[in-house]
């Protein structure tokens, strides 16, 4: 990849290809031209990120599903209708698909960036079953991803789900495909919650950053950097950029970690002599020229303010269920959470004769698995739990209707 690191186009394809777990190398465009003069080879400002794949071909500024394709990897569904399209390849959704396929259902996976999920981004989950000793989000997705695809699920990325009709169970996906379904599992997870601080929107990818993958880590070399939040996703962040930034401070606007963080992770956060916890705290103000330079610290006990040089600013507050592309027939709560099972009958959602399944929305034939769902846990193995249990009322259902 030929390209500015910082540029947010840039970072957005790297993100895509880690995700992918497609191995590749970032230039500079000024290193680039020095060693390519003799070849001749020149690119315009508008062309980077350059991407030169291994079979020569040379894409510029592509998408990521333009990129998607030309590394073959599948970008369009084969057939027209399946017995259950699964939305999101986080957790919930690739267990739903290893479930969902290995029972003999022609299962559709779509997901609009890359597998895994949340979880993908996660530089050790220490807390699932099976793994003594922990295992990386990338790990965990890439065996998934196997699993689900051995057993004969269908996955195809870089495509996003943008409407559900209702009634004929109908997806229409980015690019204008349609897809019919006789069943419908939402795994849509959640996305991070913005900062609401003047002019922050403008260093977007330019300092700013909404949660981390494990490869951003590798960009704050010898920086200090900044991360907001007191829960276990910041915590598992911060000690991951320990290991390549100069500097990291945990901004926290509570009076301890403990409240919301793991004790392993506490632990091992007091233990990093390059990590240091400021309580009370939070970040009032940014400003820079093109990319963020410094924030504005602010002591909520005192008052106190102070301006400190910034390499990096990643924010870790907490998750919002972006679902209002859905219609307005499939129950939500005020924050966009999914209704399922008992609470869709107790908000007066629910029409038919018999209840609904535990995983179904408010329109039968439709199910919720995971973080999108309106349940407190939010975890990898209740995802993935769900995800199961979900293909035994995708099940339960299909028969209800063949009686
Ligand atoms: C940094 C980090 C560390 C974490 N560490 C742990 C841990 O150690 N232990 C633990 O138990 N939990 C951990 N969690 C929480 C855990 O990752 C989540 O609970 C879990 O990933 C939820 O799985 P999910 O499949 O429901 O949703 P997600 O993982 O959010 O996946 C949803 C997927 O749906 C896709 N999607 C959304 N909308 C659409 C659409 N319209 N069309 C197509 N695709 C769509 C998204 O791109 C995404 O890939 C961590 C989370 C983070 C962010």
């Amino acid at each position: 990849m030929i390209g500015d690191r910082l540029d947010p186009t840039c970072r957005a394809l790297q993100q895509f290809l880690q995700r992918n777990q497609v191995s590749f190398e970032v230039k500079a465009p000024d290193d680039f031209e020095k060693q390519s003069s003799e070849s001749g080879e020149r690119f315009q400002a508008a062309d980077f990120p350059v991407l030169k794949l291994h079979d020569g071909a040379v894409l510029r500024r592509p998408s990521t599903r333009q990129l998607a394709t030309a590394l073959g990897l599948r970008t369009q569904p084969s057939l027209r209708d399946y017995d259950t399209v699964i939305i999101g390849g986080g957790p919930a959704g690739l267990a739903a698909a290893v479930y969902g396929a290995s029972e003999g259902l022609r299962t559709l996976v779509l997901e609009r960036e890359a597998l895994g999920g949340q979880a993908g981004t996660s530089s050790r989950i220490e807390n699932y079953l099976g793994f003594p000793n922990g295992v990386s989000g990338e790990e965990l997705a890439s065996r998934a991803l196997q699993q689900a695809k051995r057993l004969g699920a269908e996955i195809v990325v870089a495509r996003s789900v943008r409407k559900v009709e209702i009634g004929a169970h109908c997806l229409h996906l980015d690019g204008d495909d349609i897809i019919q379904a006789r069943t419908i599992i939402l795994a849509t997870g959640v996305s991070w919650r913005r900062l609401d601080i003047e002019g922050c929107d403008r260093f977007a990818g330019k300092g700013i950053h909404y949660g981390a993958s494990r490869g951003d880590s590798s960009g704050t070399h010898g920086l200090d950097i900044f991360l907001i939040g007191g829960g276990n996703s910041a915590g598992q962040a911060a000690l991951n950029f320990a290991n390549h930034a100069r500097h990291v401070t945990l901004v926290v606007r509570g009076d301890s970690l403990e409240k919301n963080m793991s004790r392993y992770l506490i632990e091992q956060i007091k233990a990093k002599s390059n990590v240091s916890v400021q309580l009370n705290s939070e970040v009032s103000a940014v400003r820079g020229e093109s990319r963020l330079s410094e924030i504005c610290l602010r002591d909520r006990s005192q008052g106190e303010v102070s301006w400190r040089a910034c390499g990096g600013l990643f924010v870790f507050i907490g998750a919002d269920a972006e679902t209002g592309w859905l219609p307005m027939e499939i129950a939500r709560d005020q924050r966009g959470f999914v209704l399922t099972g008992d609470d869709v009958v107790k908000a007066g959602h629910w029409s038919e004769t018999r209840d609904p399944y535990l995983l179904e929305t408010s329109i039968p034939g439709v199910f919720a698995c995971g973080d999108v769902r309106l349940s407190p846990v939010k975890r990898v193995a209740s995802a993935v739990g769900e995800g199961s249990m979900a293909i035994a009322f995708v099940h339960k259902y299909l028969e209800s209707r063949r009686g």
